[in-house]
Formats: structure tokens, sequence, C-alpha cells
């Protein structure tokens, strides 16, 4: 499947660059910081990947939508102050979707941190500086593993956040879980079973004689 690389940044360039020359050929869109309105050129791909350092919430949410809209994989790519995390695995129209991702950030417990690091990053324009290079070549590498996977065992993948703790040296491989109230993934469950009535209806045996 054809890869669309964005690449934000270093890190971003250095990523797209080990993919280049390690493994696979992306298509790639080179940005040096965070933009709100894409190039005119921009075209999305089958699987469209944006690589960062630092927080780019206008163009997650900007690329996002585009996929949303288009049934197109999106994988962000982001190396946070300790860990290398690749994913949620969007998988429109099948994965939660990325507002569920925002709001699942909001509940975790250091979201006070990541509320301040992420202001920061905002009013500065500057994200942490310098990085292993072996953490781009690590990058390239599972997202190559990654997008293999796709291919084979995409349901497998739907919502899975990829994450290396270089600190720990520690890899866990979680799933985002959809929000109840989230309108986007609302509109794909089965209306039946979210009434109280159908649940009750369902759950009858558990209680019956
Ligand atoms: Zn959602």
């Amino acid at each position: 499947m054809e890869i669309l690389t964005v690449a934000v940044g270093e890190f971003g360039h250095s990523v797209a660059s080990a993919m280049k020359k390690q493994v696979r050929k992306p298509v790639i869109v080179e940005l040096a910081e965070e933009v709100s309105v894409l190039p005119p050129t921009f075209a999305l791909s089958a699987i469209n990947v944006i690589i960062s350092a630092k927080p780019v919430p206008a163009l997650w949410r900007i690329v996002d939508e585009m996929c949303w809209k288009h049934n197109r994989f999106f994988i962000p790519v982001m190396l946070e102050r300790v860990k290398l995390r690749i994913g949620p695995i969007f998988s429109y129209p099948d994965s939660p979707c990325w507002l569920c991702w925002e709001l699942r950030e909001l509940q975790r417990d250091n979201c006070l941190v990541n509320t301040a690091l992420n202001d920061y990053y905002e009013r500065s324009q500057r994200g942490p500086e310098g990085f292993l290079p072996a953490l781009s070549r690590i990058a390239a590498l599972r997202l190559d593993h990654t997008v293999d996977s796709l291919g084979r065992e995409e349901k497998e993948l739907r919502g899975q956040v990829w994450q290396f703790d270089f600190l720990n040296m520690a890899i866990t491989a979680n799933y985002l879980v959809p929000c109840e109230d989230c309108l986007r993934c609302k509109q794909r469950c089965n209306p039946s079973v979210e009434t109280v009535e159908a649940i009750q209806a369902e759950l009858i045996a558990l209680w019956s004689e």
C-alpha cells in the first residue's frame, strides 16, 4: 500500500529519511513546523503518517478529518518526552477515532502535565532539542512492520498504540477504547444494543432461573 509521510521538524525528516534508506519509499511531505493549512498539492494515500517530536494538534486534526471522510488509514508517530509512540492506528471507518483519542488523553492521570507541555509548545513554537539517531531508525522499522501487518491483520491493529519507553527500555502495545459519547463512533454503533431495554433483554439470562 502507498504510504504518505508528513515529516515535521528534524525528527520527522530523520525518520522519513530512514524509511527511504532502510525499508520503504514513502511519498514525503516535509514541513519545518506545524501548519494549519496543507500545501495545495497535498493528497491522501492509502496510509497517512504524521511524524513529529512535539504536539502538532492542528495538523493531526486536519489530516485525521480527511482520513475519516475518505476511509483511509491514519497513523501519528510522536517522540514524546521519554517515549516513542506509534499510533493509535486509525483504521477508518472501523476503529475508534481521533476525537476518542483526544478525550482519552484528557482522562490520563498526567493530563495537567500534558496540557502544560502542549501549551508551552503552542506558545514557544519550540520542541525538545535533539534525539538519539537510533530512535529514528527504530521508528522507521516499526512503521514498516506496521504497514506490512495492516495488509494481513488490519482488524487486530485497529486502535493499537505501540510505545517504546527508552528510559526503561520497555515496549508496550495498548488499544484505544472508543468513548461512549463520541458522535463519530456512535454513528457506527448498533443502536439496538445501546438502549437500556436492549441491554436488560440481553442480560436477562444472567438472573433468570
Ligand atoms: Zn470516536
